[in-house]
């Protein structure tokens, strides 16, 4: 038996047992006559004492870091306690022990601070999962996982698996390719997630449907991407957007509740594509806290919400020449110091910002207003603006003005900016919400081209279905497509689908594919349509994301065991890798 209990297991109840451990050594202190060591795996760590009688075998059987080693002895209380870990109040006095296997000095300290660079504990990945923390993060992995299961089971989910070696999905990326060597000269396409195939699985009546699945998409790696990550991937017949909305909504609660101890009682809130540009300056909005975009002046349409101020001139050229003009209220930030908005002026300066100033208005505590556009502006247009943006007493406006895009965009940097900086997006609070009513499309100007913004498979409103007949008319056809958002992020996404041929092929006629290649390369999914196909819709969400977020983390690379770094390596594996000039025949290369 190599073991009697764990290393995370004994407590001052056990007191008096004998006891059997294995783990690794974590560190070792020898005092000269008498020593300790903490034995380490992946329940905890314990506290080893060797007495003046076992100190021998020390001496004749060095053990060191990452040493495997069993211990056996008796359960006693500590003199001094260590009330950081559970097992803190005990330690097993030695009577015996034996080391499994030495190890070479680790190239980093296994420890939650670690002493290691990311490329050393890339390479290394294995003793970089023996660190607590990156076990902490896989064990919440694994706990989302069966609380995601457990609960679309309760809902009559099915997890049916879907193939990957297939052609072609179009999400918007590359495929990364496979070559057949049973087929020469021809390829097979990973998945970009199994959209088609589970719309299939509608067609043949699999209701309900999900799989915890692969991805992959050969993109170029933004900070926090992977080429292959895993999605929650559902899809459900029979149902209208706010059936989905609802199920996953449900699902989210669950997971909180269940993994988080977090219970949230409201239905999310919904808010529009539209209003979420508007108000946030994306579509992504962190709703953990306020200082919503006031739009002073913009060419954009919004149909619900008009704020600008509606002069004709500003009388300050500056804005009078922009596109746009934005403004925020940051909260008590009137009392900055000059040096202050001197380097918020340098941050929206930077290329990432893009922006050629920054305007502000103080708006005192006493109730005056001061700005540092005094010269063009009288204090009571001040005071208008700055009202717009509802400003208190002791906010400070900050504005920005420019080309749309440019400015929508650095509005909304600015304004998760200062979220950060006022301590505003504090990730143990949770704010969820849906964006719903995308548009249909997306313009791609280089091109001009329209692109489907969430993919072909998306169905128009039915009240827009019409607008399909002119390219004109495009931009305003608006989808039942929705975003789950957490925090500022999203993590999941989906829509209700087109069902019937005729319209999914006028779909793929707008996206500029002809009938012969829509044929070709989506025949199956047309041909499907033809056989009584039910209305449809679904959701996938960001299996990795999901975790970093509720393990109150940005990055998804420590809750993945075995992750690619930025440039799409795996440092450990040394992947992806030249192949010999015979596998490249017989492939046909
Ligand atoms: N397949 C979509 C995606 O990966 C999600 C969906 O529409 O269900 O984004």
């Amino acid at each position: 038996m190599f073991r009697s209990h764990t290393c995370g297991e004994l407590r001052i109840e056990d007191i008096g047992c004998d006891v059997v451990l294995s783990g690794w050594i974590q560190t070792v202190r020898d005092l000269g006559s008498i020593a300790f060591a903490d034995l380490r795996d992946r329940y905890g760590i314990t506290q080893l004492y060797f007495n003046e009688s076992i100190h021998a075998q020390l001496v004749s059987t060095p053990i060191g870091r990452e040493f495997v080693v069993q211990a056996k002895g008796k359960v006693i209380e500590r003199t001094n306690k260590n009330s950081k870990i559970p097992t803190g109040s005990i330690e097993i006095e030695l009577s015996d022990f034996e080391v499994l296997n030495s190890s070479s000095t680790p190239p980093f300290t296994i420890e939650d601070d670690t002493d290691g660079g990311d490329e050393l504990r890339m390479k290394y990945r294995y003793l970089d999962l023996r660190r607590p923390v990156l076990r902490k993060n896989l064990e919440l992995r694994y706990r989302v996982n069966r609380s995601v299961r457990n609960y679309l089971d309760t809902q009559g989910f099915w997890d049916i698996e879907t193939p990957f070696l297939i052609r072609s999905t179009p999400e918007g990326a590359r495929d990364f390719v496979v070559p057949s060597r049973m087929n020469e000269g021809q390829f097979y396409a990973l998945p970009q997630s199994p959209q088609t195939f589970k719309q299939l699985l509608m067609v043949s009546g699999y209701d309900r449907y999900y799989q915890i699945v692969k991805c992959f998409r050969d993109e170029d790696l933004r900070a926090d991407r992977q080429p292959e990550f895993t999605q929650v991937d559902c899809e459900m017949s029979f149902v209208e957007q706010e059936d989905i909305l609802q199920t996953f909504e449900g699902l989210f609660k669950h997971v909180f509740y269940d993994v988080k101890g977090v219970r949230i009682e409201d239905s999310f809130p919904r808010i529009t594509w539209d209003d979420a540009m508007w108000f946030y300056g994306n579509d992504k909005p962190d709703i953990r806290f306020g200082m919503q975009i006031a739009n002073l002046k913009t060419p954009v349409y919004n149909t619900t919400v008009t704020d600008a101020l509606g002069w004709d001139v500003f009388g300050f050229s500056v804005f009078d020449n922009a596109q746009t003009v934005l403004a925020i209220a940051a909260t008590g930030c009137a009392e900055y110091t000059r040096k202050q908005v001197d380097e918020l002026t340098e941050w929206v300066k930077r290329p990432q910002i893009g922006m050629s100033g920054l305007v502000y208005i103080r708006c005192n505590a006493d109730g005056s207003f001061k700005s540092s556009v005094d010269k063009f502006f009288s204090e009571d247009q001040l005071k208008v603006i700055a009202a717009k943006c509802g400003a208190a007493a002791g906010d400070l406006v900050l504005l920005l003005a420019g080309n749309e895009t440019r400015t929508r965009k650095a509005m909304s940097e600015l304004r998760l900016e200062m979220g950060n900086r006022l301590g505003f997006r504090d990730a143990s609070v949770y704010k969820p919400l849906w964006v719903i009513d995308f548009p249909l499309f997306e313009h791609d100007e280089e091109n001009d081209v329209w692109l489907a913004r969430h993919h072909p498979f998306t169905s128009p409103k039915p009240e827009h279905i019409s607008l399909m007949d002119d390219r004109s008319q495009y931009g305003k056809i608006k989808a039942n497509a929705y975003d789950i958002v957490l925090n500022g992020t999203e993590i999941g996404g989906g829509s209700i689908r087109i069902y019937h041929r005729d319209l999914q092929e006028k779909m793929f006629a707008a996206l500029g594919l002809s009938k012969e290649e829509s044929q070709d390369k989506f025949g199956f999914l047309l041909g499907a349509f033809e056989y009584g196909a039910p209305p449809h819709g679904g959701i996938a969400f960001g299996f990795d994301r999901l975790c970093a977020l509720l393990g109150g983390q940005e990055t998804i690379r420590d809750f993945i065991a075995f992750p690619k770094n930025n440039a799409g390596r795996d440092v450990m594996l040394d992947a992806p890798s030249a192949i010999d000039d015979a596998q490249k025949k017989e492939l046909g290369l």
